[in-house]
């Protein structure tokens, strides 16, 4: 048996992960594409590991979480903010197989993303190098829109960008722990939720954290 089958056996034990199609997801995806060398070894560790810039990788537990959270399914429209390594991302373009948008701040990152997909064979996630608390009008709306990174506040531009319907997944709070929030954009209003604790890196930009 493949290690990221051990881990992705004890993801569903734990009650992380749900829903067949996230979970198949996670059996497809190969982490390891998407690690520095030295940090390969560590792919199924259930922990983050850095990536460079000073940013990490999501635990595979937090990808879990905010997968199923995002109530994602086949079809539907997204975009992400924080593309870091790329693997959210492609984990997230297995489930909807449609193209996934994802916004990353450090063209560094974005560069190396753009490789570790591409390592990956993953062809439906476009890395797009700018400041994903203005969203990315171009694609918009957008059923899902989906944050890996603190904010201190919801950015009103991805509220704008969501489909009555759609569902916004952000960590809110300070810039060391944040409270996983969803929100849900209905006929002029939106309603929230709390989901739980975590800890991402902060979000930085225009309606973010300053930098
Ligand atoms: N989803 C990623 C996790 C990345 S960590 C993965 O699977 O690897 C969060 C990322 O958000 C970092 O790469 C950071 O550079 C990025 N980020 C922070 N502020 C941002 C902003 N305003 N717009 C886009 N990306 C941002």
């Amino acid at each position: 048996m493949y290690k990221r089958d051990t881990l992705v056996d004890r993801l569903i034990a734990l009650g992380y992960l749900k829903t067949p199609a996230v979970i198949e997801a996670m059996r497809e995806v190969k982490r390891e594409f998407f690690l520095p060398p030295d940090f390969e070894r560590y792919a199924y560790a259930d922990s983050p590991l850095p990536i460079g810039g000073e940013q990490t990788i999501s635990a595979p537990h937090m990808v879990a979480i905010m997968c199923e959270a995002a109530e994602l399914s086949e079809g539907q429209s997204v975009l992400e903010i924080g593309a870091g390594s790329g693997y959210h991302a492609c984990v997230t373009a297995h489930i909807t197989k449609t193209m996934i948008y994802s916004v990353e701040r450090l063209a560094e990152l974005a560069h190396s993303a753009k490789a570790n997909l591409n390592r990956a064979g993953c062809r439906n996630v476009r890395v797009i190098v700018g400041d994903g608390t203005e969203g990315y009008e171009k694609e918009a709306p957008y059923d899902r829109v989906i944050v890996t990174a603190g904010a201190p506040d919801i950015p009103q531009p991805l509220l704008e960008q969501l489909k009555v319907g759609g569902k916004l997944l952000i960590p809110v709070g300070s810039r060391y722990s944040q409270e996983l929030t969803r929100i849900t954009k209905v006929e002029g209003d939106i309603e929230i939720e709390e989901l739980g604790g975590c800890v991402f890196v902060p979000l930085i930009g225009k309606y973010g954290w300053p930098g």
